[in-house]
C-alpha cells in the first residue's frame, strides 16, 4: 500500500512512531493508500526547519522566489493528467472537472503570485514640510497553511503561493481526507528550486497535526480554509498567542432569481451553481429564492434539468456528478434530508443514495436533491449541508428577497439573476456576503478580494489582500 509521508527540510519522512491513517477512494469506498499522521514531534521538526530557512528565503531576490513558483507551476502543468487523476481518485470529483478546473487553477495560483510579487509596490505619504512616510511590507516568518478536502490542490496552492512569494517559509497541511495531490506536489518542490526548509508539508488529522501546528509558538500566522466550527477552535488557540489569522469558512449561499431573468440561461446556471463538485463548493448556491410570478415555471424547468444530471463513477467522461468525498459526508447529507422531510419539506427530486455496480458498489453516491415548502428558519436553510441538496423558496419583491437572503449566520457568496441593472445594483449593495455574482457564478478573477462576512470568515485573501495578509506593514518616517 502506498505511503503518504511528510516533506520536511527537502526530504520525505514518516516520523519515529508512525500512526497511519487509511486513505479511501470515495468512488469505490476502498482504502488505497495510508497517511502518516503527524504528531507534535514531526510538526515541531517541520516548523524548526522552516524557521531555519526563513532568513535566506526572505532575503532572496523576488525574481528568485518568483522563478521557484513558476518552475513549480510548470512542473505541475507537465504532469497535469497525473495530478487530475490523483485528485479524482482522492476526492471523487469527475475527472473532467479535475482536469479542466482544479489542476489548471492550482497552476494559475502559483503563476499569479509568482507574477504579483514582481509588481508589488507600497504606499508613501508625503507631508508638505515635515516628513515623508513610506511603508515596508515584510514577510512574517513561519506561516501555517491549512486547507480542506473539497478543492484540494486548488485551495492548498491558493494559500502557499502568496505566503511563499512574499518571503515567508511555510508548513502546510492538506486535509487528511484528500492528501494525495499535496503529496505529489511535494515530490516536485526540490526540482522547482526551493531551498530545503522553505516549503514543508505535513499530513495528518486536524486534532493531532493541525492543532500542533496552530499551537506552535514559532508559527506566526495561520491561513485556514474549512468549517466554521474548526475556524472557531483555531481562533481560540491562536488569539491568546497573537498570531495573525485568516479564516475562510462555511456558507449557506442564497441564489436570487427575479422574474425578469434570462430564463433558460438562469435555469442552467442555477443547476450548475447548486450541484457542481457534488454541491461541495463553499460557494455553491443552496437556498434558491424565486420571485412568485415565475416560481412554478422556474421550479418545473429546474427540476427537469436536475433530473438529467448524470451521477456516476468519476472517471466516466459523461458524468456530471461523481462521489461525495467520504462516508461521513454521505451520512451527513442523508441526515439533513431526513430532517428536511420531518420538518415538512416536499421532496421534488432526489433524496436517495445511489448504489452503482461492481467495483463502485461501495462508493458514496447521492442523487441531486431539491426541496420546497421549507421556510428560511428550517435547519436545512440555516445549516451548511455541503452536499447536493438545495431548497426552493418564494419571494414577492426585492426587499423580501434581500431579507430572506440576509437571514443567515453565514455571509460568503450570493448570485443574483435579473436583467434590471437597478435591481442588480440595489441587491448587490444590500447583501451581507463577501461576494455577489450578477448573472454569473464562480467567475473568478484572482485579483479580487475573496472571503466571507459573519460566520463565513475573517479577513480576505486573493490579489493584494493576500499580499497584505502574509506581510507585516512597517511605517518608516523620515524627517525632511
Ligand atoms: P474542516 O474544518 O473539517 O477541515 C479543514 C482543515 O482543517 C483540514 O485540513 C483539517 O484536518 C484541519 N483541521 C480540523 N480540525 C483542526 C484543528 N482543531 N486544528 C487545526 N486544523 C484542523 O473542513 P472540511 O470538512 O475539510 O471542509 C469543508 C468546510 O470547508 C465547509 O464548511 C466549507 O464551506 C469550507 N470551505 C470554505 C471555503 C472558503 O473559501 N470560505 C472554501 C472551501 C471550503
Amino acid at each position: 500500500m502506498e505511503q503518504i509521508t511528510h516533506f520536511i527540510n527537502g526530504k520525505f519522512e514518516s516520523g519515529s512512531q508512525v500512526n497511519w491513517i487509511d486513505n479511501i477512494e470515495p468512488a469505490t469506498g476502498k482504502v488505497y493508500s495510508i497517511i502518516a499522521n503527524a504528531q507534535e514531534e514531526i510538526v515541531n521538526k517541520a516548523v524548526i526547519a522552516a524557521e531555519f530557512a526563513f532568513d535566506n528565503w526572505s532575503n532572496a531576490s523576488r525574481s528568485f522566489r518568483s522563478a521557484c513558483l513558476n518552475k513549480l507551476a510548470n512542473l505541475v502543468e507537465q504532469n497535469l493528467p497525473q495530478f487530475a487523476a490523483a485528485e479524482t481518485k482522492d476526492n471523487g470529483k469527475p475527472l473532467h472537472v479535475a482536469t479542466a478546473v482544479d489542476i489548471p487553477r492550482a497552476i494559475s495560483n502559483l503563476r499569479f503570485f509568482a507574477s504579483a510579487i514582481l509588481h508589488q509596490s507600497t504606499e508613501a505619504h508625503e507631508d508638505d514640510q515635515l516628513a515623508i512616510n513610506f511603508t515596508l511590507r515584510q514577510p512574517i516568518g513561519v506561516v501555517a497553511c491549512i486547507s480542506p478536502w473539497n478543492l484540494p490542490l486548488y485551495l492548498f496552492t491558493w494559500k502557499v503561493a502568496p505566503a511563499l512569494a512574499v518571503g515567508n517559509t511555510v508548513v502546510a497541511k492538506p486535509s487528511e481526507i484528500t492528501p494525495y495531490t499535496a503529496f505529489l506536489l511535494s515530490k516536485l518542490i526540490n526540482d522547482a528550486g526551493f531551498p530545503a526548509g522553505v516549503f514543508n508539508i505535513v499530513h495528518g488529522t486536524g486534532v493531532d497535526c493541525g492543532e500542533a501546528l496552530v499551537n506552535h509558538p514559532k508559527v506566526k500566522a495561520i491561513t485556514f480554509t474549512g468549517g466554521t466550527k474548526t475556524g472557531s477552535r483555531i481562533a481560540s488557540i491562536a488569539a491568546p498567542q497573537f498570531k495573525k489569522l485568516s479564516l475562510e469558512l462555511g456558507g449557506k449561499n442564497p441564489t436570487l432569481v427575479f422574474d425578469d431573468c434570462d430564463f433558460d440561461a438562469t435555469v442552467s446556471e442555477v443547476a450548475r451553481s447548486s450541484f457542481s463538485n457534488q454541491g461541495q463548493i463553499c460557494l455553491c448556491g443552496s437556498r434558491i429564492l424565486i420571485q412568485r410570478n415565475i416560481y412554478n415555471r422556474f421550479r418545473d424547468a429546474l427540476i427537469e434539468k436536475v433530473k438529467k444530471i448524470k451521477v456516476g463513477q468519476p472517471f466516466n467522461p459523461d458524468v456530471q456528478m461523481g462521489a461525495l468525498v467520504s462516508a461521513t459526508q454521505l451520512e451527513k447529507v442523508k441526515a439533513f434530508v431526513q430532517q428536511a422531510l420531518q420538518d415538512g419539506g416536499m421532496l421534488l427530486t432526489g433524496g436517495n443514495q445511489i448504489y452503482l455496480s461492481e467495483e463502485f458498489e461501495h462508493g458514496y453516491y447521492f442523487e441531486p436533491t431539491v426541496f420546497e415548502g421549507l421556510n428560511n428558519q428550517s435547519a436545512i436553510n440555516q445549516e451548511e449541508v455541503f452536499g447536493p441538496v438545495i431548497t426552493l423558496q418564494v419571494f414577492d419583491n426585492v426587499d423580501e428577497a434581500i431579507a430572506i437572503a440576509n437571514d443567515s449566520n453565514y455571509g460568503l457568496a450570493a448570485s443574483v439573476w435579473t436583467q434590471n441593472i437597478t435591481t442588480a445594483n440595489r441587491v448587490a449593495e444590500k447583501l451581507k456576503t463577501g461576494i455577489v455574482w450578477i448573472n454569473c457564478w464562480m467567475l473568478r478573477d484572482l485579483r479580487t478580494p475573496f472571503g466571507g462576512m459573519k460566520n463565513s470568515g475573517v479577513g480576505r485573501e486573493g490579489g493584494w489582500e493576500a499580499i497584505r495578509f502574509f506581510t507585516e506593514a512597517k511605517n518608516v518616517c523620515i524627517k525632511k
